[in-house]
Protein backbone atom coordinates (compact mmCIF):
# COMPACT_ATOMS: atom_id res chain seq x y z
CA UNK A 1 0.00 0.00 0.00
CA UNK A 2 0.38 3.68 -0.10
CA UNK A 3 2.66 4.81 2.95
CA UNK A 4 3.28 8.15 2.54
CA UNK A 5 0.92 10.48 -0.25
CA UNK A 6 2.11 14.18 -0.73
CA UNK A 7 -0.47 15.72 -3.11
CA UNK A 8 -0.11 19.50 -4.30
CA UNK A 9 2.13 20.68 -1.51
CA UNK A 10 3.38 24.02 -1.26
CA UNK A 11 4.75 25.43 2.24
CA UNK A 12 4.88 29.38 2.34
CA UNK A 13 6.31 31.09 5.21
CA UNK A 14 5.57 34.30 5.56
CA UNK A 15 6.81 36.70 8.38
CA UNK A 16 5.81 40.74 8.22
CA UNK A 17 8.88 41.64 5.94
CA UNK A 18 8.95 38.73 3.93
CA UNK A 19 7.41 35.61 2.49
CA UNK A 20 9.37 32.58 1.27
CA UNK A 21 8.02 29.89 -0.77
CA UNK A 22 9.67 26.53 0.45
CA UNK A 23 7.78 24.27 -1.56
CA UNK A 24 6.08 24.39 -4.81
CA UNK A 25 3.07 22.03 -5.49
CA UNK A 26 5.59 18.77 -4.89
CA UNK A 27 3.49 15.50 -5.27
CA UNK A 28 5.05 12.28 -4.33
CA UNK A 29 3.59 9.19 -3.60
CA UNK A 30 5.59 6.79 -1.67
CA UNK A 31 5.26 2.50 -1.16
CA UNK A 32 5.46 0.82 1.80
CA UNK A 33 8.88 -0.31 2.10
CA UNK A 34 10.56 1.98 -0.03
CA UNK A 35 13.80 3.93 0.90
CA UNK A 36 13.16 7.21 -1.17
CA UNK A 37 16.45 9.18 -1.13
CA UNK A 38 16.15 13.00 -1.33
CA UNK A 39 18.75 15.30 -2.92
CA UNK A 40 18.80 18.40 -3.50
CA UNK A 41 20.99 22.32 -3.40
CA UNK A 42 20.63 23.77 -0.06
CA UNK A 43 17.63 25.54 1.05
CA UNK A 44 15.31 24.20 -1.77
CA UNK A 45 13.15 22.63 0.89
CA UNK A 46 14.13 19.14 1.82
CA UNK A 47 14.13 19.98 5.54
CA UNK A 48 10.54 21.44 4.72
CA UNK A 49 8.96 18.50 3.03
CA UNK A 50 10.46 15.77 5.80
CA UNK A 51 8.55 18.21 8.69
CA UNK A 52 5.25 18.49 6.84
CA UNK A 53 5.16 14.42 6.81
CA UNK A 54 6.61 14.38 10.30
CA UNK A 55 3.38 17.00 11.08
CA UNK A 56 5.89 19.44 12.60
CA UNK A 57 5.09 22.22 9.56
CA UNK A 58 1.41 22.72 8.12
CA UNK A 59 1.02 22.56 4.50
CA UNK A 60 -0.19 26.21 3.09
CA UNK A 61 -1.95 24.30 0.61
CA UNK A 62 -2.02 20.41 -0.50
CA UNK A 63 -2.40 17.57 1.38
CA UNK A 64 0.22 15.06 3.44
CA UNK A 65 -0.85 11.71 4.39
CA UNK A 66 0.48 8.83 6.15
CA UNK A 67 -0.66 5.17 6.04
CA UNK A 68 -4.24 6.09 4.83
CA UNK A 69 -4.64 9.08 7.89
CA UNK A 70 -4.52 13.06 6.94
CA UNK A 71 -1.29 14.18 8.87
CA UNK A 72 -3.25 17.36 11.19
CA UNK A 73 -0.05 17.15 13.93
CA UNK A 74 3.11 15.52 15.15
CA UNK A 75 2.87 11.78 13.78
CA UNK A 76 2.89 8.74 16.06
CA UNK A 77 3.97 6.24 13.23
CA UNK A 78 6.87 8.32 12.20
CA UNK A 79 9.90 8.11 13.81
CA UNK A 80 12.70 11.15 12.82
CA UNK A 81 16.40 11.56 13.08
CA UNK A 82 18.03 14.84 12.29
CA UNK A 83 21.70 15.89 11.73
CA UNK A 84 22.58 16.94 15.42
CA UNK A 85 21.98 13.40 17.82
CA UNK A 86 20.40 15.45 20.22
CA UNK A 87 20.45 13.38 23.45
CA UNK A 88 20.56 14.47 26.75
CA UNK A 89 23.71 14.42 28.69
CA UNK A 90 23.09 13.35 31.64
CA UNK A 91 21.69 10.34 30.26
CA UNK A 92 23.18 6.76 29.23
CA UNK A 93 22.67 5.51 26.33
CA UNK A 94 19.90 2.68 27.03
CA UNK A 95 18.08 5.68 28.65
CA UNK A 96 18.24 8.14 25.96
CA UNK A 97 16.79 5.02 23.86
CA UNK A 98 13.74 4.64 26.13
CA UNK A 99 13.55 8.68 26.21
CA UNK A 100 10.75 7.62 23.52
CA UNK A 101 8.97 5.39 25.34
CA UNK A 102 8.50 7.63 28.01
CA UNK A 103 7.15 10.40 25.32
CA UNK A 104 4.88 7.83 24.25
CA UNK A 105 3.59 6.00 26.62
CA UNK A 106 4.89 2.50 25.31
CA UNK A 107 4.77 -0.37 27.60
CA UNK A 108 7.67 -1.03 29.85
CA UNK A 109 8.55 -4.44 29.30
CA UNK A 110 8.22 -3.93 25.48
CA UNK A 111 10.08 -0.76 25.00
CA UNK A 112 13.19 -2.38 27.11
CA UNK A 113 13.04 -5.66 24.82
CA UNK A 114 13.02 -3.51 21.95
CA UNK A 115 16.25 -1.48 22.63
CA UNK A 116 17.87 -3.82 23.87
CA UNK A 117 17.39 -5.69 20.12
CA UNK A 118 18.55 -2.26 19.05
CA UNK A 119 21.63 -1.52 21.00
CA UNK A 120 22.69 -5.37 19.57
CA UNK A 121 21.90 -3.90 15.93
CA UNK A 122 23.90 -1.50 15.88
CA UNK A 123 26.50 -2.48 17.64
CA UNK A 124 25.82 -0.50 21.01
CA UNK A 125 25.97 -3.66 23.21
CA UNK A 126 28.49 -2.64 26.13
CA UNK A 127 27.96 0.94 25.86
CA UNK A 128 24.41 0.64 27.85
CA UNK A 129 25.46 2.91 30.46
CA UNK A 130 27.75 5.40 28.61
CA UNK A 131 27.23 9.19 28.86
CA UNK A 132 26.74 10.94 25.35
CA UNK A 133 30.15 12.62 25.77
CA UNK A 134 32.07 9.28 25.99
CA UNK A 135 30.62 8.92 22.65
CA UNK A 136 32.52 9.17 19.21
CA UNK A 137 30.10 11.51 16.64
CA UNK A 138 29.00 7.97 14.87
CA UNK A 139 27.96 6.05 18.03
CA UNK A 140 26.00 9.30 19.35
CA UNK A 141 24.27 9.00 15.70
CA UNK A 142 23.67 5.01 16.47
CA UNK A 143 21.89 5.93 19.78
CA UNK A 144 19.59 8.92 17.90
CA UNK A 145 18.54 5.96 14.88
CA UNK A 146 17.60 3.67 17.83
CA UNK A 147 15.69 6.05 19.54
CA UNK A 148 13.92 7.06 16.17
CA UNK A 149 13.49 3.52 15.63
CA UNK A 150 12.05 2.18 19.56
CA UNK A 151 8.21 2.51 18.45
CA UNK A 152 8.80 1.00 15.71
CA UNK A 153 7.26 3.30 13.35
CA UNK A 154 5.99 2.35 9.98
CA UNK A 155 8.18 5.21 8.41
CA UNK A 156 11.13 6.74 9.39
CA UNK A 157 12.01 10.55 8.33
CA UNK A 158 15.95 10.78 8.41
CA UNK A 159 17.34 14.78 7.38
CA UNK A 160 21.00 14.36 7.06
CA UNK A 161 21.78 11.78 9.85
CA UNK A 162 24.81 11.18 9.05
CA UNK A 163 26.23 14.52 7.81
CA UNK A 164 28.23 15.73 10.55
CA UNK A 165 30.54 12.28 10.75
CA UNK A 166 34.09 11.55 8.90
CA UNK A 167 33.78 9.22 5.81
CA UNK A 168 34.49 6.02 7.08
CA UNK A 169 31.85 6.27 9.92
CA UNK A 170 29.48 7.58 7.71
CA UNK A 171 30.18 4.42 5.35
CA UNK A 172 29.53 2.15 7.98
CA UNK A 173 26.36 3.59 9.62
CA UNK A 174 24.93 3.34 5.70
CA UNK A 175 25.83 -0.16 5.52
CA UNK A 176 23.77 -0.39 9.14
CA UNK A 177 21.05 1.90 7.83
CA UNK A 178 20.79 -0.34 4.68
CA UNK A 179 20.56 -3.81 7.11
CA UNK A 180 18.02 -2.14 9.08
CA UNK A 181 15.80 -1.39 6.42
CA UNK A 182 15.67 -4.54 4.91
CA UNK A 183 15.47 -6.50 8.34
CA UNK A 184 12.44 -4.30 9.26
CA UNK A 185 10.55 -3.26 6.28
CA UNK A 186 10.54 0.41 7.73
CA UNK A 187 9.45 2.89 4.88
CA UNK A 188 12.50 5.55 4.83
CA UNK A 189 12.69 9.13 3.30
CA UNK A 190 16.29 10.53 3.53
CA UNK A 191 17.79 13.60 2.81
CA UNK A 192 21.14 13.99 1.70
CA UNK A 193 23.76 15.92 0.43
CA UNK A 194 25.52 13.05 -1.20
CA UNK A 195 24.41 11.82 -4.38
CA UNK A 196 26.44 8.90 -4.06
CA UNK A 197 24.88 7.75 -0.38
CA UNK A 198 21.47 8.38 -2.29
CA UNK A 199 21.94 5.77 -5.10
CA UNK A 200 23.73 3.27 -2.57
CA UNK A 201 20.65 3.40 -0.43
CA UNK A 202 17.85 4.76 -1.59
CA UNK A 203 15.29 2.92 -3.90
CA UNK A 204 14.39 6.07 -6.12
CA UNK A 205 16.21 9.15 -5.74
CA UNK A 206 14.11 12.50 -5.90
CA UNK A 207 15.92 15.55 -7.00
CA UNK A 208 14.53 18.72 -6.21
CA UNK A 209 15.24 22.05 -7.60
CA UNK A 210 16.65 25.41 -6.26
CA UNK A 211 14.30 27.77 -4.07
CA UNK A 212 11.28 27.16 -4.50
CA UNK A 213 11.19 23.28 -3.97
CA UNK A 214 9.85 21.23 -7.02
CA UNK A 215 10.52 17.36 -7.41
CA UNK A 216 12.70 18.16 -10.73
CA UNK A 217 13.17 14.46 -11.68
CA UNK A 218 12.87 10.70 -10.44
CA UNK A 219 15.23 8.77 -10.57
CA UNK A 220 14.77 5.05 -10.05
CA UNK A 221 17.71 2.87 -8.83
CA UNK A 222 18.14 -0.89 -10.25
CA UNK A 223 21.20 -1.64 -8.03
CA UNK A 224 21.66 -4.81 -5.96
CA UNK A 225 20.48 -3.84 -2.15
CA UNK A 226 23.08 -5.76 -0.57
CA UNK A 227 26.59 -4.90 0.00
CA UNK A 228 28.42 -7.98 2.38
P1 LIG B 1 16.80 22.43 2.84
O1 LIG B 1 16.48 21.41 3.88
O2 LIG B 1 16.65 21.91 1.44
O3 LIG B 1 18.13 23.08 3.05
P2 LIG B 1 14.71 23.96 4.12
O4 LIG B 1 13.49 23.15 4.00
O5 LIG B 1 15.42 23.95 5.42
O6 LIG B 1 15.70 23.59 2.93
O7 LIG B 1 14.35 25.46 3.77
C1 LIG B 1 13.65 25.85 2.59
C2 LIG B 1 13.46 27.35 2.59
O8 LIG B 1 12.52 27.71 3.59
C3 LIG B 1 14.73 28.12 2.92
O9 LIG B 1 14.69 29.31 2.19
C4 LIG B 1 14.61 28.40 4.40
O10 LIG B 1 15.32 29.52 4.79
C5 LIG B 1 13.11 28.58 4.56
N1 LIG B 1 12.62 28.17 5.88
C6 LIG B 1 12.68 26.93 6.43
N2 LIG B 1 12.09 26.89 7.62
C7 LIG B 1 11.61 28.15 7.82
C8 LIG B 1 10.88 28.77 8.87
N3 LIG B 1 10.50 28.09 9.94
N4 LIG B 1 10.56 30.07 8.74
C9 LIG B 1 10.94 30.77 7.67
N5 LIG B 1 11.62 30.25 6.64
C10 LIG B 1 11.96 28.97 6.71
P1 LIG C 1 19.38 21.79 8.03
O1 LIG C 1 19.77 22.36 6.70
O2 LIG C 1 20.57 21.25 8.77
O3 LIG C 1 18.24 20.85 7.97
P2 LIG C 1 17.54 23.61 9.31
O4 LIG C 1 16.42 22.78 8.82
O5 LIG C 1 17.59 23.93 10.76
O6 LIG C 1 18.97 23.04 8.94
O7 LIG C 1 17.51 24.97 8.53
C1 LIG C 1 17.53 24.99 7.13
C2 LIG C 1 17.35 26.42 6.64
O8 LIG C 1 16.08 26.93 7.04
C3 LIG C 1 18.41 27.35 7.18
O9 LIG C 1 18.85 28.15 6.11
C4 LIG C 1 17.71 28.15 8.23
O10 LIG C 1 18.24 29.45 8.28
C5 LIG C 1 16.26 28.15 7.76
N1 LIG C 1 15.36 28.17 8.90
C6 LIG C 1 15.11 27.16 9.72
N2 LIG C 1 14.26 27.53 10.67
C7 LIG C 1 13.97 28.82 10.41
C8 LIG C 1 13.15 29.78 11.04
N3 LIG C 1 12.43 29.49 12.14
N4 LIG C 1 13.07 31.00 10.53
C9 LIG C 1 13.77 31.29 9.44
N5 LIG C 1 14.57 30.45 8.78
C10 LIG C 1 14.68 29.23 9.28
Amino acid sequence: GTAVDVTDLTVRFQSKRSSTTALDDVTMRVDAGEFISIVGPSGCGKSTLLKVVAGLVRPTTGSVSVHGEAVTGPQRNIGFAFQRAALLEWRGVRKNILLQAEMRGMDKARAAARADELIELTGLSGFEKALPHELSGGMQQRVALCRALLHEPPVLLMDEPFGALDALTREQLNAELNRIWRETGTTILLVTHSIAEAVFLGTRVEVMSPRPGRLMRTLEVDLPRERD
